[in-house]
Parts: structure tokens; sequence; C-alpha cells
């Protein structure tokens, strides 16, 4: 047990930090779900949302965690037997794939490893041998949580349309949205999905799934729906109640609409700037320790296929679990686990660990963790070079990019 001497900071890629704004936001006395200010509020959420977005078309608002909007997505445009590519950089690729396939969808994935984004010229191949336009559904991931792999989504979207392929641009864009560049219009992008939890600052347990009109088409000419997943509904009420298939999640919805309002007050591409150089400072951080170490190093290296909003790293295990523990243990910082990159029971598992920056963040919260990984690699005797800290505080401070 950790004394509680000081703020705690859960540093890992969802549940992201929540600010206090939305903690007050959701605490109230049950609110009235049949008049009054919910449901006033409510209707205010999709024009934010999708702006967040950037969309002009619908949104469907599920009581559901990352892995409910993979399947409310599917639910609405895969038929059994329909088939499904997926481009897989790391676990939640093959994730969604595998939720495809239970659902009776015939799924391809074609795997790109855990330190590369997707090669759309590889794409642009399979793509231009599908003649007969089997393919109904390409399922891409912008940030691959596991690998902290940023995927260029507009180089899927021009495979596509090079090829002249019909089939739907699906994107998971649960650890990028509100983080990462995203414009789900602009690139083409049929179906998009987030979570509550993540860049958008608020509890688990909400899930978004934004279509444009091409798979609004699609779902019209779905034979049957799940009725739960249906996104029809959903953004074409008949009742308030219709939205939520069932009761609102109500306190959730208060705390959303503060997330969104702090985005907005922020502005949105300040919101994707922030990360950007968050990010950068992290980078800055390990490049210098990795310098002189033996073995430390971010998982991806090229800088342009690096997410804003996690970051992955190896280390020779079992550094990776004894950091961790150190720096709980004596800083009251949690990093994440390694996720897919090695399997729970293999050693090489103590080799990987996340460090999330999604979301609330700011440059003390990065310079804090950053002290106190340094701190640990100091009290564990890890080599490492320069330092870490000095190098981050250097990027904020606006002297290095
Ligand atoms: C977190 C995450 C998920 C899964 O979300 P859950 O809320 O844990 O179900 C799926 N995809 C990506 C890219 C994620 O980051």
């Amino acid at each position: 047990m950790v004394p509680d001497s000081g703020r705690q900071y859960l540093a890992i890629p969802g549940p992201s930090a929540l600010p206090e704004r939305v903690l007050g936001a959701m605490h109230r006395a049950a609110p009235n779900i049949y008049e009054g200010d919910l449901i006033e509020m409510a209707a205010g959420l999709v024009p934010d949302l999708n702006a967040v977005a950037r969309t002009r078309h619908q949104v469907a608002i599920y009581i559901a965690n990352g892995h409910g909007t993979w399947e409310a997505a599917l639910a609405n445009v895969l038929a059994p037997g329909d088939k499904a590519l997926v481009l897989a950089t790391g676990r939640f690729g093959k994730g969604w794939g595998d939720m495809a396939a239970g659902l009776g969808a015939e799924v391809e994935t074609i795997d790109f490893g855990l330190q590369s984004a997707v090669d759309a010229a590889r794409v642009e191949e399979r793509l231009a041998a599908d003649a007969g336009h089997q393919i109904r559904a390409v399922l891409a991931v912008h940030v691959d949580t596991g690998t902290s792999i940023k995927n260029d989504i507009k180089t899927i979207r021009a495979a596509l349309d090079a090829t002249g392929h019909p089939a739907l641009l699906m994107v998971d864009c649960i650890a990028s949205l509100a983080c990462d560049a995203f414009e789900m219009d602009a690139w083409g992008v049929d179906v998009t999905l987030a979570a509550s939890q993540k860049g958008l600052m608020t509890p688990p347990g909400l899930g978004f799934v934004w279509f444009g009109p091409k798979a609004a088409d699609v779902r019209r000419q779905m034979k049957p729906v799940s009725r739960y997943w249906d996104w029809q509904p959903r953004t074409e009420p008949a009742v308030f109640s219709d939205l939520w298939n069932g009761t609102a999640p109500t306190h959730h919805l208060f705390g959303l609409r503060e997330a969104l309002d702090m985005i907005a007050e922020e502005g949105l591409e300040q919101v994707w700037a922030r990360h950007g150089l968050i990010a950068r400072a992290y980078w800055a951080a390990f490049e210098a320790w990795e310098a002189g170490s033996d073995g430390l190093a971010l998982n991806v290296a090229d800088r342009s296929c690096r997410s804003h909003a996690v970051t992955a790293v190896s280390c020779p295990p079992p550094m990776a679990t004894k950091l961790r523990d150190w720096v709980f243990e004596n800083a009251g910082v949690t990093l994440g686990i390694g996720l897919g990159m090695a399997p729970m029971n293999d050693p090489a598992w103590h080799g990987h660990f996340r460090v999330g920056h999604m979301g609330h963040v700011n440059g003390h919260m990065a310079l804090g963790v950053i002290g106190a990984i340094e701190a640990g690699l100091r009290a564990l005797n890890i080599p490492f070079a320069g330092s870490g800290a000095a190098a981050a505080a250097t990027v904020l401070s606006g002297a290095a990019s």
C-alpha cells in the first residue's frame, strides 16, 4: 500500500487522468430523465462530438467501452459472411478483426508487424487484386495503443481511391481522438470510433460511432441488425430514450459535456498541438536515456509514425516491471504495462512498458513522470546516458523540438 502522500498519477493509455471539472460536473443527484437539464444538455453533445471528429455526419452514442464500439460499428455494416480486410499494427487491429470474426465476418489480416505503420502500397496491391470487390470494409486503427504506432489514414484512403474500391474505410480512433490530428470528412473516413476514457477525459463507459452517408446506405441494406447496436434509432430518435436504447448514461453525459467544453475552450487544434509538444518532450527524454543505455528504446523509430497520446518502450527484461514498480511505490506514478509485444507468461513480457500522455496532460505532469523514471533508472542502477529530464525541459521550453 502506497501512503496517501500526494497526488497519484495514472500515466497509462486509458483510462486517462480525469479533470476536476469533469468530476465536479458528475457530482450531482440523479437527474430527471423525462425533462429538464439532461434532455436539454444532451442535444448539444452531437455537434460538439462532430467537431472533435471533424465531421458533418452522424454519431451514435453507446453505453460501452471501446470493445463495444468495435461491435457496434461492425454490427451496422457487416453481415455474416461479408469480408473485412484488417490492417494490423499491433494488438488492437487484431482484436477488432477478431471481433468481426466473432460476428461471422470473413476476416483477412495484413500484419505490418509491431514497429512499423501500415504500408499503403501493400493495401493498394491487395485491393487491386480484389477485382470482384468481395472486401466490404477496411478496418484500420489510427493509433495502436499497444505499439504506439500512428497510421497515416490519408494514405489508406488514397489506396482505396486509386483502385476505385468501394469498401468502407472504418477507423478506430479510440486512442487518438482529441490527441492526434484526425479529420473524418477531409480524410474520407466512412466510420470512426472512439470511447470516452482516453482523449475525451471522461470515465470509461461511453462509446461513439460516427458514420457518413455511404455507411448509412450500407446499414439500410443490411437485413437483421442487432437492436441494441443499431445506429439508426440512436441518430433518428423518436423519444429521448431511443438515443441510448434505454436509460441514459446520466452522469457520464454531464462529465462528457464538461470535457467537450474544455476541448472547445482550448481549441481542438491547440489540443492537438499540446499533445504534440508533450509527446516530443517524452521522446526527447527517452532518446537521451537511450543513447548510453543497455537496450532501452522507443518502440517506433520514425517520429512521423509515433502516437502523440501514448509511447511504447522496450528494455531488457525484467527492467520494465522493476521500473514500473519503483515509480509506483516511490513516486506515485503508474506506468502502463506492455501490451501485445510479448505473451504475458513469457519473461520477455517484463521488457515492455508504456506511458500514456493523453487528454488532461500538461508540462508539469510530463516532467513529473520523466523525472520519476529518471530517478527509478538511477535507483535501480540501470545504465543510461544524458538526462532525459533536461532534454524534456528543453523541448518544453521551446528551445528544441
Ligand atoms: C483502448 C482501446 C481499445 C479498447 O477500448 P476498451 O475501452 O478497453 O474496450 C480499442 N482500440 C484502441 C485503439 C484503444 O486504444
